[in-house]
């Protein structure tokens, strides 16, 4: 059969978190509309998380499988059930013992491979044996990062240099080095494993045996679009810097973002990710009577979760800032702390001028409406890009991951956005951040000329986002040229087998 006939079949398996799995569905799914055969690989509990998008996938013709492998929770140490990363954050020790249980994915993901035959598998970083497992079957494996070139780039030029260790305190900052921009960090913002803390040992093991796998995969493939940070997508793939010689990182990879963007209309736009705390029409009735870009939108991802304190703060100083808002507070252990947060009377004094989701916002939804004009956000890959893509100047507020790296593309490389001034990575609840702080920084990006000048640049941005995922865009030829690519690929190595037999 010729390779142009030949349907071509990518297993796609994310790590179990929200910030991984929503991507990778967007991406299936814009494989799957280039006529490949999509299959999504999770656990069992998982899966309802995926059942809307496939659902409306498959109304818009485009066809999504799902297939699904048993977590061995309990042979980790584990509770039951306990299947997703937001479940098991509150200790370093779930946390550790959630990654050992993936790792025993391997054998039943191979079981899958072995009864599927896919063409490629692209999984997480997080599942550094899955290159492994790909070279078993003779097929390729990419790698999901789930991160900007931007980061990928500092996380890896920090790994290699560890400039971190030639200050002389958390506080002093150093330069990463090697790369086209000059960027400080302090020890303070570097996650837990780059400052040697002992609970985060196991965690710096299997980032290291990322690398590694990384660098025997077939490639990486990128949520980002060229425009946005070329110097960086070009570096990651070239490997040269302006000051040094040498090959530093040299990958292949493909940028394919914003994925966001597969989602064209309102009710798609809401069904995306978890089942939303508030009624889609509710939400958009509220933002149709606001003026353009009159309303800012605060919301700190999947994960973070802010002690009752620091809720208490975001309240006073975003009715200080004046501003209206939509304020997403994702309630887990606070959950039975009644409401203690809120400021007295802040809800009454707010209606009409601000709504509070608790639990889930549909965020795409709310990013793209035209009332929308400012995003307080925790610097998630996946919160950034939709910020970018819906051209809004951003307020950054770093929490953990490489949040930080993202803070620094927004505020000192595109120049749409300005820190809140969190200068402590702390897994889940970041900083502690006072309302003057909070007043001033969404003043700044919602009122006033230094706004305006970043809502242009943004706006600029959401255009060129656009465009690169349209017809003979940067992303959407990427994109092609993958698939072409794995297609010869597979054509090839069929060939190279019946040679073989
Ligand atoms: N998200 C959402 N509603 C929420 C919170 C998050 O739709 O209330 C989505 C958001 O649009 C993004 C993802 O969840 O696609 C979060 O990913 P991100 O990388 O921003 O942060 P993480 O959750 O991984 O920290």
């Amino acid at each position: 059969m010729g390779s142009e006939t030949r349907q071509l079949h990518v297993f796609f398996f994310p790590l179990m978190a929200h910030g991984h799995m929503i991507p990778t569905t967007d991406m299936a799914k814009l494989f799957a509309a280039r006529g490949v055969k999509a299959t999504i690989v999770t656990t069992p509990l998982n899966v309802p998380l995926f059942f809307k998008t496939i659902q409306r996938a498959k109304d818009l013709g485009i066809k999504l499988d799902i297939k699904t492998i048993k977590l061995p929770t309990v042979e980790a140490g584990l509770p039951e059930g306990c299947e997703n990363l937001d479940m098991v954050l509150d200790s370093a020790e779930t946390f550790g013992r959630f990654f050992k249980a993936t790792a025993m994915l391997q054998q039943p993901l191979e079981q899958l491979l072995q009864e599927h035959r896919p063409d490629c598998l692209v999984a997480d970083m997080f599942f550094p044996w899955a290159t492994d497992s790909a070279a078993k079957f003779g097929i390729p494996r990419l790698v999901f990062h789930g991160i900007c070139f931007f980061s990928m780039c500092a996380s890896e030029i920090m790994r290699l240099y560890e400039p971190q260790k030639k200050v002389s305190s958390d506080t002093e900052p150093f330069v990463i080095p090697n790369l086209p921009d000059e960027i400080k960090l302090t020890r303070m913002q570097l996650p837990g494993f780059a400052r040697g803390i002992n609970e985060e040992v196991d965690f710096a093991t299997l980032l290291a045996r990322a690398i590694e796998s990384e660098l025997e995969s077939y490639g990486v493939v990128a949520n980002s679009f060229y425009e946005l940070e070329p110097a960086y997508a070009d570096y990651f793939r070239q490997g040269q810097s302006y000051e040094c010689e040498g090959n530093i990182l040299g990958r292949k990879a493909w940028h394919i973002g914003p994925v966001s963007l597969c989602y064209k209309n309102a009710d798609d736009k809401a069904g995306r990710g978890k089942e939303a705390s508030i009624d889609e029409h509710e939400c958009l009735k509220w933002l149709d009577l606001k003026k353009p870009d009159s309303v800012v939108y605060v919301c700190f991802g999947s994960t973070s979760e802010f002690p009752a304190s620091q809720l208490h703060e975001i309240a006073m100083g975003l009715e200080a800032s004046g501003q209206q808002f939509i304020w997403v507070v994702r309630r887990g252990k606070t959950e039975d702390v009644e409401e203690e947060w809120l400021p007295q009377g802040f809800e009454e004094r707010m209606k009409g001028k601000g709504l509070i989701i608790r639990g889930w916002a549909p965020q795409v939804l709310i990013l793209d409406h035209q009332a929308v004009g400012g995003f307080v956000t925790h610097c998630g890959w996946n919160s950034t890009l939709e910020g970018v893509s819906a051209g809004l100047p951003m307020v950054t507020w770093p929490v953990f991951a490489e949040q930080f790296y993202n803070e620094k593309l927004v505020t000192q490389i595109l120049r749409i956005g300005v820190g809140v001034g969190a200068q402590q990575w702390a897994r889940m609840v970041g900083d502690s951040v006072k309302r003057e702080a909070i007043e001033q920084a969404v003043k700044r990006i919602m009122v006033g000329e230094e706004a305006e000048e970043m809502r242009s640049t943004a706006k600029e941005l959401g255009k060129m986002a656009r465009r690169a995922v349209e017809e003979e865009g940067s992303s959407w030829a990427d994109l092609n040229a993958l698939i072409e690519e794995l297609r010869l690929h597979g054509s090839s190595s069929k060939q190279g087998n019946n040679i073989g037999h």
